[in-house]
């Protein structure tokens, strides 16, 4: 009987070498997900090309549209929830909900898309999607291989 436990990462299993869970937690830190100390963003959500400490090259990210997407979904949950609670139990007049609901949210959203930016970086760079994978034109032969 085998009685040694395997101990791994989350996200070790995915055939990559590298942690997803570990890419999302210091992408979410803004931080490098190859290095974890490099910070990835600069002008708020602009992506630099290249780690400043470890050099990974992280030009060829596709975050596209996700962060705005997976950010309007977290902050809206959150707030409408909260928003909700309030009204139910403490019923304030909608001019209230407004002063105290509007910043909550525009806060929330500017807080977190930054944060959703580099963790979904780091979620691509540890399934070596798009350009985090070791063939860069890999994506691009595949596109063109496939009818559509
Ligand atoms: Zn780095």
């Amino acid at each position: 009987m085998d009685n040694s436990l395997k101990t791994f990462e989350a996200g070790e299993h995915n055939g990559t070498g590298r942690s997803w869970w570990q890419g999302l937690k210091r992408g979410f830190r803004r931080k490098c997900p190859n290095c974890g100390t490099g910070k990835i963003l600069h002008k708020y959500t602009k992506v630099k090309d290249h780690c400043p400490d470890c050099a990974l090259d992280l030009s060829g990210h596709r975050a596209d549209d996700m962060p705005p997407y997976i950010t309007m979904s977290i902050s809206g949950k959150i707030v409408i929830v909260l928003a909700l609670e309030m009204k139910r139990h403490l019923d304030p007049p909608l001019g209230v909900m407004f002063l105290i609901w509007a910043p909550v949210i525009i806060g929330l959203t500017l807080w977190l898309l930054p944060r959703v930016k580099g963790a979904i970086i780091g979620f691509q760079w540890a399934h070596k999607m798009h350009g985090f994978s070791d063939t860069p034109d890999e994506d691009l032969e595949a596109s063109l291989k496939s009818p559509l």
